[in-house]
């Protein structure tokens, strides 16, 4: 009998492993994908002019892969590492709670969510397997505990005097937002819960419609129900930036007509440039730069169309004439299941891809970085 009691341990170990060891690495490694090219070529004007600006983007959902920040790793595009080398000072790094099992553009209900079976997967805790909150407080915690172990050399950023001195250190600093407010379950005290855990960019809506009210790829295309307007109000009130990437035209409407505090669009491209049901109408967009919010333009197909480096420098310079140079960002969606031609430590070849376009160097500045360090500066709490 002793033999048997062996053999089934094996097995289970081995299974343990193929399934928390292999599988979801191997599900990032494939769904976080960098398109094969030769090593961009960057000129010495452009990487001197590239180390003079504080490169900011609006949107990685690394928090949701099981790879260790801290070290450079081969798959996907964003890790302490690659953003150093890529210049970056400010990332926004966003929770993924919840997710249809496909992420149609079209349309998804709101019944069925994909992610339990990563979380087991990435042995992440039991508590975050049936909550959606506790999956928002754990990522959370994911960043918290990188700012502890790089000792000084990751700034966990939760108002303007930590952002402000990660600058002057020339320190990376982090912003943690969620993609779409789904963890507050329908309960308004946990936007304080959330506040507390640093949480400082609230995405209102992500692929499906919420209890704030309906997605951009929902089934309803509603407006913010009354508890999205009483959430909004209180995430304003508190200090947070509101997100309304993936959200409906109507939610940003009524966003647009309840506060008046600047929004963002974190990740996300624009219709006139790139048709696609990702995108928002331009009116709209331009609606929201009048606000005095800032737009995060993508690096993927969904966004850009064409998701080649040229191409991203195309539609943020279409994006400035139809917004205005300080309402243009970059919003990657770097490890958002997403396809890009460029990881974070190439991003000095965006500037170059910008200055052969034509840009100004001040132009360049601006949204390539200047103008997200300027609004979290302006927006983030005292
Ligand atoms: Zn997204």
């Amino acid at each position: 009998m002793k033999w048997i009691g062996g053999i089934a341990l094996t097995v289970v170990l081995i299974g343990a492993y193929l399934f928390y060891g292999v599988l979801s690495q191997r599900y990032d490694a494939q769904h976080n994908l960098v398109l094969a090219h030769e090593p961009y070529v960057v000129s010495e004007a452009a990487r001197a002019l590239h180390e003079t600006i504080p490169v900011a983007d609006l949107h990685s959902d690394m928090l949701l892969w099981n790879r260790d920040p801290s070290k450079r790793h081969k798959r996907g595009h964003t890790d302490l590492p690659r953003l150093r080398e890529g210049g970056v000072a400010l990332q926004v790094f966003t929770a993924v709670t919840k997710t249809p099992p496909a992420l149609n553009y079209d349309k998804n209900s709101s019944d069925k969510d994909a992610l339990t079976l990563l979380m087991v997967a990435q042995a992440w805790p039991v508590a975050t397997w049936g909550s959606i909150f506790e999956r928002a407080i754990y990522q959370a915690s994911r960043l918290e505990g990188l700012e502890h172990r790089e000792d000084g050399a990751f700034v966990f950023a939760k108002n303007k005097s930590d952002l402000q001195s990660a600058l002057d250190q020339g320190v990376l600093a982090g912003v943690y937002g969620v993609e779409g407010a789904h963890p507050l379950e329908g309960n308004l005290e946990n936007v304080d819960g959330l506040f507390d855990v640093g949480l400082r960019v609230m995405g209102l809506q992500h692929f499906f419609d919420n209890e704030l009210g309906g997605s951009l790829h929902g089934e309803s295309g509603a407006g913010l129900t009354a508890f999205g307007r009483d959430a909004v109000t209180k995430a304003v009130s508190k200090g947070m930036i509101i997100d309304v990437a993936h959200s409906s035209e109507q939610v940003v409407r009524d966003v647009l007509a309840l506060t008046d505090k600047p929004i963002i669009v974190s990740h996300t491209g624009v219709n006139g440039h790139c048709d696609s049901p990702r995108n928002i109408s331009d009116d709209l967009m331009k609606e929201i730069a009048d606000h005095g919010g800032l737009i995060g333009v993508g690096f993927w197909d969904g966004a850009v169309c064409d998701p080649s480096i040229d191409h991203v420098a195309s539609a943020i310079i279409y994006a400035i004439a139809l917004l205005g140079i300080e309402h243009v960002a970059l919003g990657s969606d770097y490890d958002g299941t997403v396809t890009t031609a460029f990881d974070a430590s190439e991003l000095p070849a965006l500037t170059q891809s910008l200055m052969d376009a034509g840009l100004e160097d001040d132009e360049i500045y601006a949204v390539m970085g200047g103008n997200t360090v300027r609004f979290f500066l302006e927006h983030l709490p005292d």
